[in-house]
């Protein structure tokens, strides 16, 4: 017997796939958590039915998160990764070898137990001596933290539930006041298709607070309309202004120095969202 699982995307748009087994389902304090094997994707890590992250798309979106804000700063030692519990944001964050500390702030600590269980290549350096997982809300965390950090990364799932208070501006200010002086964050801020109003709002509000706000994209086949926008806030440096020669190759599968540009470059329809 054939099974497909189905993501409704939109109410009126969803991506299904055909299952090779589902592996893990459980109800957490914060929400439904599924693991499925798929036969396009592989191993799926799924929460309130919205994909989260698969082994084989999941390089895109970690690498795009991480090192674009990593390598627009000169010398990041310290960093945060709120949400993220798959533990790909801090994989690749700790391919920079400058990287001296770097916190996953997680609200669900089963997200990051079942992770570790059944994504070993995702969760890989959860263990490693410079991550600290912290299981705790993002939002208090970042509050209690003043002046501390070189690059804050949100890793969020969609701004329902717990991940709503990661979309605001209020919250923006916090990210601004527990960076360092020259730092800079980057939050995942979805579908430039499907989530228009949200990418507007979210510019508008990082750019009334910090000096430098830009959007960039990439191509994830599972996130819904596979067209995806991260949204940078930036104290001093412009991602766009990087001296030659500051990329390494760090062994990434999607990102390097031409793609660290292009992703900058943006079609008209989503310039507009930004005016
Ligand atoms: N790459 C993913 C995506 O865009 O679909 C996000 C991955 S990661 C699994 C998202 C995580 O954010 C979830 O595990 C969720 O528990 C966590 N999260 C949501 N709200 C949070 C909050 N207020 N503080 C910390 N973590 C939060």
């Amino acid at each position: 017997m054939e099974l497909w699982y189905t993501e409704k995307q939109t109410k009126d748009v969803g991506i299904t796939c055909k299952v090779k087994q589902t592996l893990h389902v459980e109800k957490s304090k914060f929400q439904d958590i599924a693991l499925i094997d798929t036969e396009q994707y592989g191993r799926m890590l799924v929460l309130d039915g919205t994909v989260q992250t698969t082994i084989e798309d999941e390089f895109v979106y970690h690498e795009m998160i991480t090192h674009v804000p990593l390598f627009s700063h000169p010398d990041p030692r310290k960093v945060v990764v709120v949400g993220g519990g798959d533990g790909g944001a801090i994989r690749e964050i700790l391919k920079h070898p400058g990287v001296e500390k770097a916190y996953l702030v997680e609200i669900d600590d089963r997200v990051v137990e079942v992770s570790k269980r059944f994504l070993p290549e995702i969760s890989v350096a959860l263990n490693d001596k410079r991550a600290e997982v912290r299981i705790e809300d993002g939002i208090k965390f970042i509050k209690e933290n003043r002046n501390q950090f070189d690059v804050i990364i949100v890793d969020s799932t969609d701004p329902v539930g717990p991940a709503v208070g990661l979309f605001v501006k209020d919250f923006y200010q916090s990210i601004f006041d527990s960076l360092k002086e020259d730092g800079i964050f980057v939050a995942q801020t979805e579908s430039p298709f499907y989530n228009k109003d949200l990418i507007s709002r979210v510019y508008r509000d990082i750019s009334s607070i910090f000096p430098v706000t830009k959007l960039y994209v990439c191509s994830i086949p599972t996130y819904p309309s596979g067209y995806w926008a991260f949204t940078m806030g930036s104290k001093k440096f412009n991602p766009l202004e990087i001296p030659e020669g500051r990329i390494k190759d760090l062994g990434t599968k999607y990102y390097n120095a031409d793609v660290h540009k292009a992703a900058f470059v943006l079609p008209n329809f989503v310039k507009q969202l930004l005016e």
